[in-house]
């Protein structure tokens, strides 16, 4: 028989955003239940955000004493990537433990049920055979999984998603990269670092293909000098695994066929939205969707909020939970400010780091904007020039010609994700370009540069 109880709010999924949403509306004095499956928090700190960013903060390290040579002297380093896999465990994910979380929610109020929730109508959710009615509604925010794509063998393999990969505890001899965007790519360089032998096999014509086509250069350079292997415009057509090695056949882009031989392949070819399971059907939406559509106030529905992954407006933390923010605001019945998505940040954290707000140059042109463009390369200013060896990058502005302020802007560099943060102010405040031109920029720093990228906009 089925238990019902009455709350206020129920949040499905506990990721980033969810986490936070539960938290400020029982600290609101609403009766909230929490609902997570998996681990509280979701896939940013276990799999995801936090423990990556360790392992490439450990990679760099180690890229760094090989630039000493043309520094500084000499240096040796010795990689042993048990130092980093036991950060990982013990520093960042509690051994992927999540009592921590659960006490934290819990003592902020909210009521959390470990399993899987399905909507059974709106405002109704049922979990472990109990049914929770909530007075206000239900906000959604299952996020997404590792997807594997529908490649012969693959799925009869032990391949890793980054799931795997966050937990390993040594790095593969060997490995094969299947996919090229920020996450294959920035697994494939920290994996190299530690002295994997990689191969990043990439569909589109280029390694980080949703940036900027000069920000793939730079990356692309970079893992040259790594001495990653990169097939771009390649396609995996069959994947076989015999006495513990992995072959990958690939066509690549001249359409030879080639087989890649690795002790390890990590799948990173997109993500699957949480949604085909939760009971989408039950309040007039297709649990085929790939995403949940929502208004500027984060609703997707009668008595339902989504935020997060789930949404399609960036697979980010900072998305998740500046989404959860404007869910908070109106559940609570505050005022807006209510979504807007024109500068939204992102930074791929390779070596050098991919900073990117707002549109690219192609994105800006076919949503119709004049477009007037300005780049200047890193290693022109004098920041650049004075770093040496990992100094590689390039500032990329792009401006919407007649409103006379920048939509978009890419910044690559050594410190690419922090010079972003001035870009993306002008563009979220959308600064008149003049105004952006007329301030006086810090010397020799790496964010001089933007300075030359306005400059090039008059070509
Ligand atoms: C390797 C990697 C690196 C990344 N690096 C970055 C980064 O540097 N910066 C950044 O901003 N983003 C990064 N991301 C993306 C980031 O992890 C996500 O955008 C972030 O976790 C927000 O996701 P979310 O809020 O949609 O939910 P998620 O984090 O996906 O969590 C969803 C939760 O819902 C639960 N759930 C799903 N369905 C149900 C159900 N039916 N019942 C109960 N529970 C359910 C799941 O168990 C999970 O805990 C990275 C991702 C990966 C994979």
């Amino acid at each position: 028989m089925t238990d019902t109880q009455q709350v206020d709010l129920v949040v499905l999924g506990l990721g980033p955003g969810g986490e936070s949403v539960a938290t400020e509306a029982a600290g609101a004095g609403m009766r909230v239940v929490g609902i997570d499956e998996r681990l509280v928090g979701g896939e940013c700190p276990y799999y995801g955000c936090v423990p990556s960013k360790m392992m490439i903060r450990a990679a760099n390290s180690l890229a760094e004493t090989r630039r000493v040579d043309g520094l500084a002297g000499t240096a040796e380093a010795s990689p042993a990537f048990d130092v980093v896999a036991r950060r990982i465990r013990d520093e960042a994910t509690d051994d992927w433990d999540d009592t921590v979380a659960v006490e934290r929610l819990e003592k902020a109020g909210v009521r959390f049920v470990r399993g899987h929730g399905r909507l059974v109508g709106p405002g109704v959710v049922e979990v472990g055979g109990t049914r929770y009615v909530a007075s206000v509604g239900v906000v959604l925010n299952t996020g997404t999984a590792p997807a594997a794509p529908p490649v012969d063998g693959l799925a009869d393999t032990p391949f890793w998603t980054n799931r795997e990969a966050m937990q390993a505890t040594t790095a593969p001899a060997s490995l094969v990269v299947m996919g090229g965007g920020a996450i294959g790519a920035e697994l494939a360089q920290a994996f190299a670092r530690f002295g994997s032998r990689v191969s990043v096999v990439e569909m589109a014509p280029r390694l980080l293909a949703l940036e900027e086509p000069e920000a793939s250069e730079v990356v692309a350079r970079s893992f040259a000098t790594d001495g990653i292997q990169v097939l771009v415009g390649a396609t995996v057509g069959a994947v076989e695994h015999a006495d513990g090695r992995f072959a990958v056949s690939v066509t690549d882009a001249e359409g030879t066929d080639i087989t890649l031989d690795a002790d390890r392949l990590l799948v990173a070819a997109g993500r699957r939205p949480n949604l085909s399971d939760i009971g989408l059907d039950t309040v007039g939406l297709d649990p085929a969707a790939r995403t949940v559509e929502t208004d500027e106030r984060m609703r997707a529905g009668e008595k339902l909020w989504a935020i997060g992954d789930i949404t399609g407006e960036g697979a980010f933390t900072h998305m998740s939970m500046y989404q959860a923010g404007i869910a908070v605001r109106d559940l609570t019945g505050a005022d807006g400010p209510w979504a807007s998505y024109h500068a939204v940040p992102r930074v791929t954290y390779t070596d050098p780091e991919v900073g990117a707000v707002g549109l690219t140059e192609e994105q800006a042109r076919d949503a119709g904007v004049d477009v007037r463009t300005g780049s200047t390369p890193l290693g022109s200013s004098s920041r650049g020039w004075i770093h040496g060896p990992g100094g590689d990058g390039v500032i990329k502005v792009v401006e919407d010609r007649a409103a006379g302020h920048l939509v978009g802007a890419t910044s690559v560099g050594p410190a690419g994700g922090e010079v972003l943060s001035m870009l993306a102010t002008a563009v979220h405040a959308r600064v008149p370009t003049m105004v952006l031109r007329e301030q006086v920029l810090a010397y020799p720093t790496f964010h001089r540069a933007v300075s030359s990228a306005l400059a090039d906009l008059d070509g």
